[in-house]
């Protein structure tokens, strides 16, 4: 397969369009057959739920290229899961896992031009979503869905390695502890971004959520969890029933319990014990793992023993086991890796 001509190093994280993507429309209580197409654009009533009332969820994950040369995805089976799970919180109708398993494969398999080869540091970053496009005014979800995945190169994330990062406990909340936290749905994302761009703006790469009723304990960034080491080597990461289920983190923490032997504990983090750790990093499928190297409270810098060279020495070994295996260097659990092409 010949490979589309791209600087693969340096195309960056951002929207690519590719040849092919997959759509599957819902309509008077089932899902059609569903296909490809070259069509990036989508028309729809100017009432559509998704642009009235934000009724839209969304995933994200991964294919690469192996060191064997095969092609193959990062469990989107917990993907496809935690996508059904989303679509019930928010009234829409569940893609059937094996029929999102199967958009995965075709939009790949479509766009193989487009998976950057073994060893560029990119990837095809795939990104399956749903949304209402029935029309409605008085409020209610629709009675249309359209289901959709595109794929989009992306570069490495870190280019010429991980540097730490700076971020800042926010002063704002995330999920309210019964509201919408645990869900991917782009409602969650639309009330970050001012407080997002006003981090960057202050020179921050991230927001650390508190909780919003005590505003003591860690729940989560934006968009990845937060995974801690403690200075005898314990793995912690905050439980809350507010957080986003991170495939990454629940990842992380399998193999540091049964290939790294580590301790992991999952419970409630408060920040005053955050000075205490020795290490600290941000999991989700994008970066894997981005050290962090100092939180700003206020003025009051929480700085990790780690420092702001290069990840923690736990950090790196999570962060090189899981892409070991995403990479087919390093033999992963039964059932992590989906090949879609030998
Ligand atoms: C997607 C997401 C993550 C990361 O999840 P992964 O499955 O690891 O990519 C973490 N937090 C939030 C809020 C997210 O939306």
């Amino acid at each position: 397969m010949e490979k589309i001509n791209l600087d693969w190093a340096n195309i960056g994280f951002g929207y690519h369009q590719t040849a092919k993507r997959y759509v599957a429309n819902y309509k008077d209580g089932a899902w059609d057959e569903g296909g490809l197409t070259d069509d990036a654009n989508i028309t729809m009533s100017e009432c559509a739920c998704v642009l009235q009332y934000a009724q839209t969820c969304f995933e994200g994950l991964k294919a690469y290229t192996a060191e064997n040369g095969s092609i193959v995805a990062f469990r989107p089976d917990l993907n496809a899961e935690r996508m059904a799970n989303t679509a019930a919180r928010l009234e829409m109708p569940v893609f059937p896992k094996e029929r999102f398993l199967e958009a995965v494969d075709q939009v790949v398999l479509a766009n193989e031009a487009y998976v950057p080869p073994y060893g560029s540091g990119a990837t095809l970053y795939l990104r399956p979503f749903m949304f209402g496009i029935g029309p409605v005014i008085g409020v209610a979800p629709a009675t249309e869905y359209q289901f959709r995945t595109f794929a989009t190169p992306v570069g490495p994330y870190f280019k010429g390695g991980a540097k730490p990062i700076v971020i800042r406990v926010s002063d704002l909340d995330r999920a309210a502890p019964r509201g919408t936290g645990d869900i991917k749905a782009g409602l969650n994302y639309a009330m970050s971004l001012r407080n997002i761009v006003e981090a960057h703006d202050a020179g921050y790469a991230e927001n650390m959520y508190l909780d919003p009723q005590s505003r003591t304990k860690v729940e989560e960034t934006g968009g990845a969890n937060f995974i801690f080491v403690t200075k005898d080597g314990k793995v912690v990461t905050p439980k809350s029933n507010s957080i986003l289920p991170s495939i990454t983190r629940r990842s992380l923490v399998a193999l540091a319990k049964d290939y790294l032997g580590l301790e992991v504990e999952e419970r409630e983090v408060y920040l005053d014990e955050v000075p205490d750790f020795a290490e600290c990093g941000l999991c989700g499928t994008a970066a894997v793992i981005s050290p962090v190297g100092k939180i700003d409270d206020h003025g009051k810098e929480i700085c990790f023993p780690s420092g702001m060279e290069k990840m923690g020495e736990i950090t790196q070994k999570l962060y090189d086991t899981l892409t070991g295996m995403q990479m087919g260097r390093i033999e992963a659990p039964e059932g992590w890796i989906r090949v879609i092409k030998e």
